[in-house]
């Protein structure tokens, strides 16, 4: 029930709306989808269209859209107010938000400090860091180390703890150096193709760089289990138990930013579940809400936290604050996201439904141009590449991402890729025969585009996509 025409709107949009990570010249010469609604696992645009929502509105939907009982706690805390400052005084949802974080954290995360996004919640977690050591009487521990490739958000300080080369070239005088190391990545990786030997050399490499650096390392820094926005990399088992074992030995704080793998996506409440490791900070965001509005947190020790404790005049406070911090509406709705995920045994539900998918994937193998398939619960990123023997990708220009998400929104679901990796992140809620909807989409997709290809290596004619 727009009130202007989709015309009328798109001219809006155009002449106003500046999108995200975009390049608007592209995005002006496109007809652009412009959301009007949503229910379940679907989107609906201001001309009818009906979208599978297949990468859960950026890694972040849980349950759908419009669930009652998330729209309900919104209302029931709106009766109530919608905000007031955490600065100086307490909220309720804050509070029980903040003690049920605690009780699914794993154990020994204690303290929860808020804040409105994934950026914020990094950078947070690397002030933390860095204080804690002048707290500690260690002020030259003040650099961080961090994994080549990594996704930490797009403030200054989460840019410079990310790795990401096209983020980084434009703002690289603004960035603070970091140390790096390769993730560990089977597909692409120095130390050879099986998880023992990527395991093996990956964890080597974060030793050398340890005993050669750990007496200025504040921090290590890392995407537990999957790096994102790199492409959808799953690292293998025990690196994260390794890597915690390297951080004890050295006396190097650990941060795992669970902002995409937090909240059930991996098959686990939290990715570091997998090696059953606790970090010293961890950072939360997407899911949190259930996709609904912008919370934040960084979870932390009481190690780290009665570091900062101290009289007034010593200034051991931790300086830093956002205005809508512990906002009242998103601790409400997350109070309600955290109920639906008991209620509906979710995590182990997402744990079923993952195997489903990898068995439906199977099938893509077959593709002259699917390189590799990589899958964490319901984190899935599939890599075309040129050519499958050699690994050898396609040119950045090409575009081919963008050309199969192209493809699937014609067929009726909106994805977003990462470079040459096609990624499908159904929201967790998404039920089989759902799931079974998006994947014959997104099957068609990549067939129509990729082997498109490869009739025209072969002289065939293309049929029209
Ligand atoms: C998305 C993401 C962020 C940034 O979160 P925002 O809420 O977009 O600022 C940080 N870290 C990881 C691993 C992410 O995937």
């Amino acid at each position: 029930m727009a009130l202007l025409s989709y015309k009328e709107l798109a001219e809006k949009n155009k002449k106003y709306l500046w999108h995200p990570f975009t390049q608007m010249k592209d995005y002006l010469a496109d007809d652009p989808v412009i959301i009007e609604s949503g229910q379940g696992r679907k989107l609906r645009d201001v001309q009818g269209n009906e979208y599978w929502d297949g990468v859960s509105s950026i890694w972040l939907n849980v349950h759908g859209h419009r669930v009652p009982e998330l729209d309900q706690a919104i209302r029931d805390q709106l009766d109530k107010i919608a905000h007031s400052t955490l600065l100086g005084q307490a909220n309720v949802p804050a509070i029980l938000l903040a003690e049920q974080l605690v009780a699914i954290a794993p154990e020994g995360l204690t303290k929860v400090f808020y804040s409105d996004s994934g950026a914020e919640a990094v950078e947070i977690a690397i002030k933390m860091a860095y204080q804690y050591w002048q707290h500690k009487g260690r002020p030259e521990k003040n650099k961080f180390l961090t994994m080549k490739e990594a996704y930490h958000g797009d403030t200054i300080g989460s840019v410079s703890v990310g790795a990401i080369e096209l983020y980084h070239q434009a703002f690289s005088h603004l960035l603070f150096p970091t140390e790096k190391v390769p993730y560990p990545h089977t597909y692409r990786s120095p130390f050879g193709d099986t998880p023992e030997a990527v395991l093996k050399g990956s964890l080597q490499e974060v030793e050398k760089v340890l005993q050669e650096k750990a007496g200025t390392l504040a921090a290590v820094i890392v995407e537990p289990v999957v790096q994102g926005a790199s492409g959808i990399i799953v690292m293998p088992d025990g690196y994260m138990k390794g890597l915690r074992e390297l951080c004890t030995r050295y006396d190097v704080l650990l941060i795992a930013d669970e902002v995409a793998t937090g909240f059930g996506r991996t098959g686990k409440m939290f990715a570091c579940e997998h090696d059953g490791i606790t970090p010293d900070l961890m950072t939360v965001a997407k899911g949190i809400t259930g996709g609904y509005l912008p919370v934040a947190a960084t979870l932390t020790t009481e190690k780290i936290y009665e570091a900062f404790l101290g009289d007034f005049a010593e200034k051991k406070t931790f300086f830093h604050g956002h205005s809508y911090t512990g906002n009242q509406l998103g601790c409400a709705v997350a109070l309600a996201n955290l109920e639906l995920f008991r209620k509906r045994d979710l995590v182990n539900d997402v744990a079923r439904k993952s195997l489903y998918v990898q068995e439906r994937l199977e099938t893509f193998k077959e593709f002259t141009h699917v390189g590799d398939i990589r899958q964490k619960g319901l984190m899935i990123g599939i890599e075309l590449v040129r050519d499958k023997v050699t690994k050898e990708p396609f040119a950045w220009e090409e575009r081919i991402g963008v050309k199969v998400c192209r493809r699937a929104r014609e067929l009726g679901m909106l994805i977003r890729p990462l470079g040459n990796v096609v990624v499908f992140m159904p929201p967790l809620g998404s039920t089989r025969e759902e799931l079974d909807q998006m994947l014959d989409i997104l099957y068609q997709a990549i067939h129509d585009v990729t082997e498109k290809e490869v009739a025209k290596r072969h002289g065939t004619v293309a049929t029209r996509a």
